[in-house]
């Protein structure tokens, strides 16, 4: 039984929201009651049905209890549960996927995206009727020199794969029409890495410039090892240069390796087989390692092969507050009705 108090069931009579607010969140026990302080009042302050979809990337911390809480009051918020940590771009398929707004603005949860940034993409979207508004980084000042170093490589090595018209120091922080949503949905994606997936759809876009802000508290959950993932995943989703590569760089070996034998072969001539210890030695360790470099090029390609033909999903929801109450394939058709 539930009474009319219950957000739950507030929820299901609302209607279906014009703006969705999808936000990654793992182990933002400090980050998040600052950033939903800010976050709410902006929402409330635009005058239009909204959601926020919480998606909780397995945190292991207070942040489930945190936003349990956060929900007791405001319904607008919907949380999804992974039962593990899926990562970032899992997170934010899971909350573009299950979005149910005319317009999808995905924005992290320690505050380095300004949400006031929000009505600004939102406006924009609306006056010139875009599908995409990118917010592109105009300052990375608060950033570390490693962070912005990186960045810099990777937004120049995406521009060469995906070609000009990805913005640069485009990050996740964008707005999406329900036509690019439903984009997206469609896409066979296992790994999806949007940043580079929402400028190859093609669809109009604009740019709102923010100054990427310090984190609020907490510290990044990106490390090396994270980041490295994201440029390779990347890099493999679109495009199969880095196999090219290896044939170059195989290409060259060979023809180092027919040099060597050339001085080798003249060494011998002259007698002083000897000192060609070293440059057989330089040459097994070259060759060893091109070798070794183009196999784990390969070995990129076949994991993706191999998980794709897993077909495992990339997420599990362990929870969504609004199947709380049976009324999510009735909104969802409302959208799609809506969408067409
Ligand atoms: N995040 C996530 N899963 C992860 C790592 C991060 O959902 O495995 C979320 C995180 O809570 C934040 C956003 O993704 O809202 C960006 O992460 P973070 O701020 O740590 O990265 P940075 O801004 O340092 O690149
Ligand atoms: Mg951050």
């Amino acid at each position: 039984m539930r009474h009319a108090a219950d957000p739950a069931r507030e929820e299901s009579e609302r209607p279906a929201p014009v703006l969705s607010v999808v936000v990654p969140i793992y182990n933002e026990q400090e980050a998040l009651p600052l950033t939903v302080a800010r976050l709410r009042p902006i929402l409330d302050g635009m005058g239009i049905g909204y959601e926020v979809v919480g998606v909780d990337d397995g945190s292991t911390d207070a942040t489930p209890v945190i936003m349990q809480k956060i929900r007791q009051d405001w319904p607008e918020l919907r949380i999804v549960r992974f039962a593990r940590n899926s990562g970032h771009q899992a997170a934010l398929t899971a909350g573009i996927h299950r979005a149910l707004g005319d317009y999808v603005v995905s924005i992290d949860a320690d505050l380095q995206d300004p949400p006031e940034k929000i009505t600004e993409m939102y406006a924009l979207a609306r006056e010139r009727d875009l599908d995409i508004v990118y917010g592109v980084r105009g300052d990375r000042g608060t950033d570390t020199f490693f962070k912005r170093r990186t960045a810099g490589a990777y937004y120049w090595l995406m521009r060469k794969l995906v070609g000009t018209n990805m913005p640069n120091q485009a990050g996740d922080f964008r707005l999406l029409s329900r036509a690019a949503v439903d984009a997206l949905k469609s896409l066979p994606e296992h790994q999806p890495v949007y940043r580079l997936l929402v400028p190859w759809l093609g669809f109009s876009s604009g740019e709102v410039a923010y100054v990427r802000e310090e984190r609020v508290a907490g510290s990044t959950h990106y490390p090396v090892s994270k980041m490295v993932r994201l440029a390779l995943d990347s890099i493999t989703n679109f495009s199969a240069s880095p196999l090219r590569l290896a044939t170059w760089l195989g290409l060259t070996s060979f023809l180092v390796c027919l040099l060597l034998a050339v001085y080798t072969t003249v060494q011998y001539a002259l007698g002083s087989t000897v000192p060609g210890w070293s440059s057989l030695f330089i040459g097994m360790h070259f060759i060893g390692g091109v070798q070794l470099i183009c196999v784990g090029l390969l070995g990129e390609y076949i994991g993706r092969i191999y998980s794709a033909v897993q077909a495992r999903p990339a997420y599990f929801v362990g929870y969504d507050s609004s199947e709380d109450t049976a009324d999510t394939e009735e909104r969802g058709s409302r959208v799609s009705e809506r969408a067409v």
